[in-house]
Order: structure tokens, then sequence, then C-alpha cells
């Protein structure tokens, strides 16, 4: 799903966030992503995503070299690809959980009623059925990050990336959204989550250690 070369990716000005790394996800894998803050995480969930390019070296996302991709062809394997979770919810404060879901569908090229008939169903997947009207300031900070969830999986796509999903919810409402990753993971859905909750890292199959933009398994 995921391979990466001797990828490095220095930002204008000179920091070097990634400094040479190779490392591979294969499909139906959850992994987690941990590090000391700076280390690189967000940088390196950033090119995986295709939010970002490498400054050198080779990058395979879903078996596309990222690098070989102009911009265009790069949002379509984003959009047909990839989901994306946040640790800040990034949810329309105007906007009903329905409707918030059902944005995560405006590239696919489905008409509104269906891309709410999904919503309703992504919504239901992640325990949300009973506040499909409520907006975001009516929910819990767990439910929030839910709807992102729903959002980010409403399309279907093969690879979820969450950049510390839990890092702004209490305990009880963290490991509830991780074992809904984990649900995910179960139903087919490739999984790569940065997080600097070294107990819940610890629960995970696999962890990929960043330190210093290099990254070793572990
Ligand atoms: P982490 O997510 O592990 O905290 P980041 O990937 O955000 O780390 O950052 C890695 C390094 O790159 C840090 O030194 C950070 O300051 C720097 N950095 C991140 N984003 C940018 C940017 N857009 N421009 C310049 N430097 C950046
Ligand atoms: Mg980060």
């Amino acid at each position: 799903m995921i391979e990466l070369v001797d990828v490095t990716r220095t930002y204008p000005g000179g920091v070097t966030a990634l400094a040479g790394v190779t490392a591979r996800v294969e499909a139906g894998e959850l992994v987690g992503v941990v590090g000391r803050s700076g280390s690189g995480k967000s940088t390196l969930l950033h090119l995986i995503g295709t939010l970002d390019r490498p400054s050198s070296g080779s990058l395979r996302v879903a078996g596309h070299e990222v690098a070989g991709l102009a911009d265009r062809a790069l949002s379509a394997l984003r959009a047909r690809h990839i989901g994306f979770v946040f640790q800040q919810f990034h949810l329309a404060a105007g906007a009903s959980a329905v409707d918030n879901v059902a944005d995560g569908l405006l590239y696919a090229g489905v008409g509104l009623r269906e891309r709410r008939r999904r919503a309703v169903a992504a919504l239901e997947r992640v325990g949300l059925g009973h506040r499909l009207g409520h907006r975001p300031g009516a929910l819990s900070g767990g439910e929030r990050q839910r709807v992102a969830i729903a959002r980010a999986v409403v399309g279907d796509p093969p690879l979820l990336l969450a950049d510390e999903p839990t890092g702004n919810l209490d305990s009880g409402s963290g490991a509830q959204v991780l074992s809904l990753l984990r649900e995910l993971n179960a139903a087919g859905t490739t999984i790569v989550v940065v997080t600097h909750d070294a107990a819940m890292a610890a629960t995970l199959p696999r962890r990929l250690a960043v330190h210093d933009g290099r990254v070793t398994d572990g």
C-alpha cells in the first residue's frame, strides 16, 4: 500500500524534517507512528497522504509513484484512495453531522441525496445514528472525532491516515476512537495512525518510530 525508499523532506529555510526514510506498509495493516514532537511524524503522514511531495527519494502509494504524478492526478489519487483524520476535527460548525460527512463525497461525482444516504450509513457505522442532525457544537469531543472519521471513510478509501486523532480527547473517548479504528481495520482498511500516547501505541500490531527525521520499526 505504501513504500518509501530514501525519502527526504527539507522545508524552505533548511529544516530537514525527514532525513532518508525507507519503510513499507502492506495492505491491511494497522500501524502506529510514534516519536517526540518535532520528530517528523506529521511530515511523514502528509507525504504518505500526498498532501506534500518528497524533496528526494521514491514514494509509492496505492501502486502509484507520487513523484511521477501531476497535481491533478495526485488529487484524484487522494480522493479515491485516502481518508484523513486530524487532531482538530475540522468540521463545519454550521452544518449537521450528516452534511459534514456528506462533504467527504464532494469529489466522488455523486448527487446530494446519495451523498446524504451514504453519510447516514457512515454515521451509523461509527455509532452516531442517533446524532444525524446535530451540529458539531452540540456533540462531545469524542462524537466530533467520530463524525470526522465517518467523513474520512464515507467514500470507502482503502487507506486511512490519522494524525493524533485522540490528542484532544479524554482517555475514555480516545479509547473509543481507537477501537473504532481497529474495527475499520478489521473490515479491511489499511490505517496509519500518529500518536504520542505510548500506552495506546503499545497496543497496536506494529509501530514505526520517528526520531530526528529517521524511521525505524519498533
Ligand atoms: P511532528 O509531527 O513529529 O511534531 P513535524 O513533521 O510537524 O513533526 O515537524 C518536523 C520538523 O519540521 C520540525 O522541526 C518542524 O518545526 C518542521 N516543520 C514542519 N512543518 C514545517 C513547515 N511547513 N515549514 C518549515 N518547517 C516545518
Ligand atoms: Mg505532528
